[in-house]
């Protein structure tokens, strides 16, 4: 019989629903693997009683023949960037070691409110800065996926949200939520062989989560295949007064709308991802989603995003820049940590709590941010990035009048090496190549797993659509998914 961790999450909510087993034995059974996996240092905190509890709840509901609600016994995994109330909410981070919110993010409490319940709160970049899971207070997260070459190597799970993606791929949580400003949710997702979708900027909201650049962060979901993230995301998504740059728009059906019939559709394929010297096995992989699409019914079109190769240089002005002024509030008074010297005064109390609080990548935004945005340089750097994401913008918007959605790969390569990349931060930065487009311009993208390299290791293709076109995109992904029959998993070594 197949465990009840094997399931996703639409089965779980079914099973449930029509007692097949209960929620609480589903919660149980994620409970133990993830009680199992603390090899995998998926998780910061864990809170085996609290999906137990909203389990019950379920359960109590079905008994009284109430309704169960989207994710009604559905227990997920949620990133430590979203506040939860009562339990302990880092970003990953020193400085807010410690810190117990009073408050509930807004994504969380919609995903309590539709039945789902809480296994812990999951391992990430430090405050989300980062691609590799390496900048974590609390230590890397290992990705459950091992090259096939025999090799022992500990991969990247990818990065910020990498204690999601291995959660997920390691069957320690059927879902997980991630934050993605600039691919992550896509790229972690392709690294460990599971889906995500990043929504149209708004479309969560951000109320309650650990802000990194407030015009990029959009929360969303990261689950086995793309029904699972369409059902998570309709839970996730919604209007919320409580921030300003909340969409005012009713959620889609998204999940009753899911067809992967491309019959009519037109499938743009954008020149400039062409890069030079790219990947032999995720070129071949780019080649075979377009055959995969253009079977289920697409016309594929060149198209041309002339100014991508400026997207990345922007994102790493842009991003810093509202770091450096989002985390002026870890000050040592409000938040989490404090580190007060003898005699010390107010200046010393900052400076010696935000050295000894955050990590080096996290120090190196705000410099870089806090250059980028001083009086003799803004104009230089900022002004300018800003006028290039304006065009990076006006690209998309014109090749969308060419085609319905766009294929593209998720990142350059699959899973790099643990500390392959850690003393390069540019290298790092380069596997952001692909996702940061679609994050400046604010446009849903998601990524599917499409196959494996010939190392035995996933490889993510990224679907971008129209603003507000996250059926486009889920389709489109869809089409991918049932061509690609993805079932490869990790071999259990943890
Ligand atoms: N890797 C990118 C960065 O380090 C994106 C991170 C993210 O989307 N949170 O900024």
């Amino acid at each position: 019989m197949t465990g009840l961790t094997d399931l996703g999450v639409a089965a779980i909510r079914d099973g449930v629903a029509k007692g097949t087993f209960t929620a609480v034995e589903v919660a149980a059974a994620f409970n133990v693997n993830v009680a199992a996996a603390s090899a995998l240092n998926a998780f910061i905190v864990t809170t085996p009683e609290l999906a137990v509890e909203a389990a019950k709840a379920t359960d109590a509901r079905r008994a009284a023949g109430q309704p169960l609600g989207k994710l009604g016994g559905v227990p997920i995994g949620m990133k430590d960037l979203f506040a939860t109330k009562g339990v302990q909410t880092t970003a990953a981070s020193h400085i807010l070691e410690g810190f117990v919110p009073e408050y509930e993010s807004t994504v969380s409490q919609n995903l309590w409110d539709a039945g789902a319940g809480m296994l812990g709160k999951l391992n990430l970049d430090q405050f989300a800065m980062g691609s590799s899971n390496e900048t974590s207070y609390f230590g890397n997260v290992i990705s459950p996926w091992r090259r096939s070459d025999g090799g022992n190597a500990a991969l990247a799970p990818g990065g910020s949200s990498g204690g999601s993606s291995t959660a997920v791929a390691a069957r320690l949580a059927p879902a997980a939520t991630g934050t993605d400003t600039g691919g992550s949710i896509r790229q972690p997702a392709a690294f460990t062989g599971i889906s995500g979708i990043k929504p149209t900027y708004g479309r969560c909201s951000r109320w309650g989560i650990v802000a990194f650049a407030s015009s990029l962060d959009q929360a969303g979901p990261m689950a086995r295949d793309v029904r699972d993230c369409a059902i998570m995301l309709e839970a996730m998504a919604g209007f919320d007064p409580k921030d300003a740059t909340s969409l005012d728009l009713l959620v889609p059906a998204w999940e009753a709308g899911l067809s992967g019939d491309l019959t009519g559709k037109k499938v743009g394929v954008p020149a400039e991802y062409r890069i030079d010297g790219m990947d032999a096995d995720v070129a071949a992989s780019w080649d075979q989603g377009i055959a995969w699409l253009k079977d289920a019914g697409a016309e594929i079109v060149e198209i041309s995003l002339p100014h991508t190769k400026y997207a990345l240089p922007a994102y790493y002005i842009i991003a810093p820049a509202e770091a450096s002024s989002n985390l002026a509030r870890y000050d040592g008074v409000r938040y989490g940590l404090r580190d007060l010297p003898d005699g010390a005064g107010l200046q010393d109390m900052y400076a010696a709590t935000r050295a000894a609080g955050f990590g080096a990548e996290v120090k190196r935004r705000i410099l870089i941010g806090t250059y980028v945005l001083s009086a003799g340089f803004y104009d230089a750097y900022y002004t300018q990035a800003q006028k290039v994401r304006t065009l990076i913008a006006q690209d998309f918007k014109n090749a969308f009048t060419l085609c319905d959605v766009i294929l593209a790969p998720t990142a350059p390569t699959a899973a790099f090496g643990l500390g392959e990349k850690s003393d390069d931060p540019l290298a790092m930065y380069l596997n952001d190549v692909f996702a940061v487009p679609a994050s400046l311009a604010g446009l849903p993208a998601m990524s599917v797993p499409a196959g494996l390299n010939r190392e035995g290791l996933p490889l993510g293709l990224q679907i971008i659509g129209r603003a507000f076109d996250e059926q486009g995109v889920l389709n489109a992904g869809l089409a991918i998914e049932s061509r690609a029959q993805f079932s490869a998993r990790p071999e259990r070594w943890w």
